[in-house]
């Protein structure tokens, strides 16, 4: 038995949420998924600058590290900043020794007279936001950053701008990154998305997906019992199933134990095994991560049963690329009370502005 695995990998992540813990209640409480979505995220959004997104994301990918968390598949929102936001991404993870994958997710929920449409028409045009959205996943993959073409979700799209992302993301070799049927308002996703998805795009939920399209699909089960979407049965799929944590920090091992935990209520004669599953998948994207390694303060955190049973292990050190970048729980690169202090100036802004909208 062993105190060390590989790098582990969030297959979903948004880094521009970290500093919205706490953040100002909404006006009313939300009552739908459609209403979370209004009310919380697409009011977190709208509100971010670049100096928010960049501590947000230094916070969110040095808590990842301290989890054994090496490679984040990010996907990032700020309509009122979208020019250079994944390279501010990047840099942050980058300055804190995180590998990332980073997408900006486009959108026509915001029309060109900047009135925000909560479920778009299919036959409707592109948006001018979702054009800038598309030259920054341009932008970015051009000068050589690794990552996808983003997508909010069908539901906020025209065709139009599905195809486009479609045709971008196969000009650069790479998938779509997407939220899939995470709720009943995007059902029509998978009619909408069979004659585009490839077997490289990234379907994120799928919880009301009603058909097989080609791709891996993300689970991010504490988000889906978070905003009561339903359980998306991944077992049952076809696809390669990944683990991710839409925003919900980055510790996959406590991902991995809710996934089981969910899926036994499910299924009781599952095992561990079909969840560390998951994990492992992942490393077709991140194939190097392999070659990380983390040490935890246990000793059988190779063994699915263990690993599964014991929810206070905790990484101590973090290799990544033969560089340790954490040893005895901090960051070697970074220092984490300067990031906490930085990350908590930039969160008393973005509150401050929350509370006005
Ligand atoms: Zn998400």
């Amino acid at each position: 038995m062993s105190s060390q695995t590989a790098g582990l990998i969030c297959a979903h992540h948004h880094l521009y949420s970290t500093l919205a813990r706490g953040m100002p209640a909404p006006k009313t409480t939300p009552n739908t998924f459609l209403e979370i979505l209004q009310q919380i995220w697409w009011r977190l959004d709208i509100a971010l600058d670049n100096e928010m997104i960049y501590w947000s994301a230094m916070l969110g990918a040095t808590e990842a590290l301290l989890s054994g968390t090496t490679c984040i598949i990010d996907h990032h929102e700020s309509p009122n900043c979208i020019e250079g936001s994944l390279s501010t991404i990047a840099k942050a993870c980058s300055d804190v020794g995180v590998r990332v994958n980073a997408c900006y997710g486009v959108t026509d929920r915001w029309d060109n007279s900047g009135n925000l449409h909560s479920k778009v028409s299919p036959l409707s045009s592109m948006t001018s936001s979702a054009l800038r959205g598309l030259d920054e996943c341009d932008r970015y993959l051009r000068q050589g950053g690794r990552g996808m073409v983003g997508v909010h979700a069908a539901f906020t799209c025209s065709d139009e701008t599905l195809h486009v992302a479609s045709d971008l993301a196969k000009k650069h070799s790479v998938g779509v990154h997407l939220h899939v049927a995470e709720g009943l308002d995007d059902e029509h996703a998978g009619a909408r998305l069979e004659s585009l998805a490839t077997e490289n795009w990234l379907l994120v939920h799928a919880v009301h997906l009603d058909r097989h399209l080609p791709g891996y699909i993300v689970h991010n089960p504490r988000s889906n019992m978070n905003n009561s979407v339903g359980y998306a049965r991944p077992s049952e799929l076809k696809n390669k199933v990944l683990l991710g944590t839409d925003g919900i920090g980055a510790d996959m091992l406590e991902e991995a134990r809710l996934a089981y935990a969910r899926l036994r209520e499910y299924d009781v004669t599952q095992s561990p095994v079909t969840v560390w599953s998951w994990l492992e998948n992942s490393y077709e994207i991140f194939p190097e991560a392999r070659h990380d390694k983390v040490t935890y303060n246990y000793d059988h955190v190779d063994s699915e049963w263990h690993a599964a049973f014991t929810p206070s292990i905790r990484a101590i050190d973090v290799e990544v690329d033969g560089e340790k970048i954490v040893v005895n729980g901090s960051p070697t690169r970074v220092d984490i009370y300067e990031i906490r202090a930085k990350a908590a100036e930039q969160t008393k802004r973005l509150h401050e502005r929350l509370a006005t909208l």
